[in-house]
């Protein structure tokens, strides 16, 4: 299931991708482009735009997203394509939407804080910004806080 985030939805698009959800957001392109990118990359266009979705390549393809709470869209996606939630958690970079690759713990020397390196067993990175990623305590916030949005 792969989606495009309106300009709209940037929160939302963010927690797809904790989710694991390839989800594209790009708040600066113009309407048609979204449109032609998501037929391009058969993406199903998440919106709250009503001009939007009269666009004839919109029309079929979206999903129209109620109410302005992230948390009440969230729980609207993951309803309405039966997303798991544990399947594909923290598995893409929030930032870039790139899927995350495990890398060697001495690959993530120096470039993580030094108790992070000495506590941490096991490292991912995302290959387009670099950026790594580990177990710590703000994931576990995470976690409750998707069990509070999405239920147990
Ligand atoms: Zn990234």
């Amino acid at each position: 299931m792969r989606f495009f985030a309106d300009s709209m939805l940037g929160k939302l698009a963010k927690w797809l991708r904790i989710l694991g959800c390839d989800t594209a957001f790009a708040p600066t392109i113009p309407d048609d482009e979204i449109a032609d990118r998501a037929l391009r990359e058969g993406r199903i266009i998440l919106t709250r735009d009503t001009l939007l979705i009269r666009r004839r390549s919109v029309r079929e393809n979206h999903f129209f997203v109620r109410g302005d709470s992230y948390r009440d869209q969230l729980r609207q996606v993951v309803t309405r394509f039966a997303i798991d939630p544990a399947a594909g958690l923290f598995t893409r970079c929030v930032r870039c939407n790139e899927p995350l690759e495990k890398i060697g713990r001495q690959d993530a020397a120096g470039k993580v804080p030094p108790y992070v390196f000495g506590t941490q067993e096991s490292f991912h990175a995302c290959a387009r910004c670099g950026r790594i990623y580990w177990k710590a305590t703000h994931r576990e916030e995470m976690e409750r806080h998707l069990g509070r949005i999405l239920g147990p």
